[in-house]
Order: structure tokens, then C-alpha cells, then sequence
């Protein structure tokens, strides 16, 4: 089925939300919401004074059955266009330009079932965390394990939330993994993600698992390539890629 032409509207900023030192949450009232699927995105359209438009797109943090808001997570990428106007300009009660949701490929809802692996870099993670929130908030007891690849403990979006929904949740578990520098004491991951690791958090769901992937596009070439050989099958891996760069 095609899929409906989407309007460009006005959100407006109702609240904005520091996540870590490159990371804060935009949510935006949407005068024409529609519910979204978890790990579908929108296009945020930036105009000029003088009429130059720029358009990005950002994944919806928020689950669907938040109705009337979508939740936006955005690093700010030092030399970026986009990001730093939405960092250091944009402040609540604004307006901005967005068209969505957007997707139908990189999505998962309750009624797909599991087992479930999310892995992510970086704001990767924003996909992953609707899929997480739409989980939590549906009461599923699907089994899900996420493996969150950051350079530091201070990059990790969502520390809280995540580790919450693990306390009292058994069918939920959060790996991380810091590339640059790990905690004191830290006996968990401290490179990046390799077939050994991925080896290690996939093995309980072997290759029933369904897996979605997001992140800089070297990480995930390398989780997708690491994964074939396990035996998994393609179609249960989905990928989504969000910028040049790796963890
Ligand atoms: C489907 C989809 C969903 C996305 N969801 C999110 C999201 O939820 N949160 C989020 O923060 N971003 C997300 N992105 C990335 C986002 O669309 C922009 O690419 C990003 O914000 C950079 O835009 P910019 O205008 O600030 O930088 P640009 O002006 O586009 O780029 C500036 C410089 O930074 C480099 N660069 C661009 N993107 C990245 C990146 N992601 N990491 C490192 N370097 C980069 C460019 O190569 C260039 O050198 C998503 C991308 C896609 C395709």
C-alpha cells in the first residue's frame, strides 16, 4: 500500500530535555499526529530569512502511545548545520517544521514478537529506545536485550531509563560497551562491537533473534557482516544508518 503523501506542520517545542554533554530532547505538540510505528522517523525543515531550506531526518524517541507529542533526540554535531540551530537557538515554545512519521522498514511493534536484539551507537540508540518505551508501554513481556555502544560512560542516552526498565523488568537486559574510556571497575565491554561480543549477547536467543541495528554507518556494516556468518537470517536483520562516522 503507498504510503500517504505527508504534510510539513508547525510543532511546537513544549519541552527540552538535556540528555548528555552532545544530546538533548526536543518534544514537540503536533497539531496533525499521527500515531507512529516504533523506529519510524521525521524531517526537520529549517528555513532562512533570505528562503535556504534544509531538511534532516530524526528518529522519534517516543512511543506511539504518547499521543499528540513526538519525542526527538539530536547529538549536536560540531561543525553540523542542523544540529547546533537545534541545540543552541531553539527554545520552548517554538516552532518548527516537521513532516512524518516516516518508514515502514526499520519498525517493530509488539505484534512482530521477538526475541529481540537492539544494538546501537551513539544516537543510534533513539530508534531502539521507542521500540523500548512501545514494549513497556504495551506490558509485553517479548525478551529483549540491548547492546549500546558509546565512547564513554557521560555519551550513554537514556542512562536511567534504561537502567530502570532493567530493574524491574526480567525480560530486558542492557549491555554497554565504551570505546575510549570505561569507569573505574568497570568489568563489562570496553572496545567496540566484534563477533566475540555479539557472540556473547545473542547467545541465549541464537538465531531466532530478530535484530535491528543503528547507528554511525562503520558500526553497522561491521554488526551486519559479524551477524550473516552466525547463521542468522537476513530478513530478520533490519539496519538503519544515521551518519558517516564511527564509534
Ligand atoms: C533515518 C535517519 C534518522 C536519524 N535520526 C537521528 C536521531 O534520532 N538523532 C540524531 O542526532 N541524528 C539522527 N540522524 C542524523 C541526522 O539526520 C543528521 O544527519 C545529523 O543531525 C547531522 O546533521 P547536521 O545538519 O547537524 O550536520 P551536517 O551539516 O549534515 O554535517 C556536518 C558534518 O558532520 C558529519 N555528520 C553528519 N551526520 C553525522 C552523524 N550522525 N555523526 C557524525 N558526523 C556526522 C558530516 O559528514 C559533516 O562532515 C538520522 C538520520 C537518518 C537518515
Amino acid at each position: 500500500m503507498a504510503q500517504p503523501v505527508l504534510e510539513w506542520q508547525a510543532g511546537t517545542v513544549t519541552e527540552i530535555r538535556p540528555e548528555t554533554r552532545q544530546t538533548k530532547s526536543f518534544t514537540l505538540a503536533l497539531p496533525k499526529w499521527m500515531a507512529h510505528r516504533a523506529g519510524m522517523h521525521y524531517d526537520v525543515r529549517l528555513t532562512a530569512p533570505d528562503g535556504y531550506q534544509t531538511e534532516r531526518s530524526y528518529s522519534v524517541a517516543s512511543a506511539p502511545e504518547r499521543v499528540g507529542v513526538v519525542e526527538l533526540t539530536v547529538e549536536r554535531i560540531e561543525d553540523g548545520e542542523v544540529s547546533p540551530y537545534l541545540h543552541d537557538v531553539v527554545v520552548t515554545g517554538d516552532q518548527i517544521e516537521v513532516r512524518g512519521p516516516i518508514g515502514g522498514y526499520f519498525v517493530w511493534e509488539v505484534a512482530l514478537g521477538g526475541p529481540l536484539l537492539l544494538i546501537g551507537g551513539g544516537s543510534g540508540v533513539v530508534p531502539l529506545m521507542a521500540m523500548l518505551r512501545h514494549r513497556a508501554a504495551q506490558h509485553a513481556t517479548v525478551p529483549v536485550r540491548i547492546l549500546y555502544s558509546t565512547r564513554t560512560p557521560d555519551d550513554v542516552i537514556y542512562r536511567q531509563e534504561l537502567d530502570s526498565l532493567a530493574a524491574g523488568d526480567r525480560g530486558f537486559e542492557a549491555f554497554f560497551t565504551f570505546t575510549r574510556l570505561a569507569p573505574p571497575g568497570w568489568t563489562g565491554y570496553r572496545r567496540r562491537i566484534d563477533a566475540a561480543m555479539l557472540g556473547e549477547v545473542i547467545k541465549p536467543f541464537g538465531t531466532r533473534a530478530r535484530v535491528y541495528v543503528c547507528g554511525p554507518t562503520l558500526l553497522v556494516e561491521a554488526v551486519a557482516s559479524a551477524l550473516v556468518p552466525m547463521g542468522l537470517p537476513i530478513e530478520q536483520i533490519r539496519t538503519e544508518r544515521f551518519g558517516p562516522t564511527g564509534v
